[in-house]
């Protein structure tokens, strides 16, 4: 059987250190996993379960080690954000995956942003509906490399950072999440058949903030590496 079309290439992260790549089937984010960040955007993060929403698998901006690479500023918004997070890529299929068994579904970790239009965002919410056009617009998941997780290990602390311009906007640690990784593995798995190639934005620690054309935006895990991008 003939496709009347040509398919769409198959959006790909490359893998840290090595020429191999690692295909992207769907890409889960978690809203407001670090405490400071939920009272930055109004919620009382003691009693808010974690919950997701999701970018198509080609918003990923894959984004060499090394090198800068140019991410358009989008339309339709006058409030552009940045969003550093811990990104976990799945590399076995399951459901219902009990915390402890979580890790060995991992595949490795990579640093991306969680890139926003806040104010479309905020409106979306107010008005309760659907936050795609906030989130999941085209090249909203720049990612750098995957480093695979049989050489990071499982990391459950280290200094997650974002600077735009070279002056540090976000800090924060991985142990500060809210929902660690396994128990954000075992929770979205409940609703979805994780399978290899999806990949879990983590959430974001405070200091959001908007960026604007020409701006350098460099954001990084100590122990994953790190990615910067040009809004042009
Ligand atoms: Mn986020």
């Amino acid at each position: 059987m003939k496709l009347v079309i040509a398919p769409a290439p198959i959006p790909a992260v490359p893998v840290a250190g090595s020429a191999d790549s690692f295909p992207v089937r769907r890409i889960y984010c978690v809203g407001r996993n670090y405490a400071a960040h939920a009272r930055e955007m109004g919620s009382d993060p003691e009693r808010d379960p974690p919950f997701f929403f999701c970018k198509p698998a080609d918003a990923v901006v894959p984004v060499p080690e090394g090198v800068t690479t140019d991410v358009a500023y989008p339309p339709q918004t006058a409030n552009y954000h940045h969003e550093v997070e811990w990104v976990v890529a799945i590399g076995k299929r399951g459901r219902n995956i009990a915390s402890d068994d979580a890790n060995d579904h991992v595949w490795g970790y990579a640093v991306g942003f969680d890139m926003t239009r806040r104010d479309l965002q905020f409106a979306l919410r107010d008005k309760g509906r659907p936050w795609e056009l906030g989130k999941a617009f085209d090249q909203s998941a720049p990612i750098g490399p995957i480093v695979p997780a049989t050489r990071s290990g499982h990391p459950t602390a280290g200094r997650i950072w974002l600077a735009v311009n070279g002056t540090t906007k976000q800090e924060g640690d991985l142990g500060d999440l809210i929902w660690s990784v396994p128990e954000t593995i075992a929770h979205l798995s409940k609703y979805f058949e994780l399978a290899p190639g999806d990949l879990i934005f983590t959430g974001t620690p405070e200091g959001v903030g908007p960026v604007v054309r020409g701006d350098l935006v460099t954001g990084g895990v100590d122990t994953l590496g790190q990615l910067s991008i040009r809004i042009v």
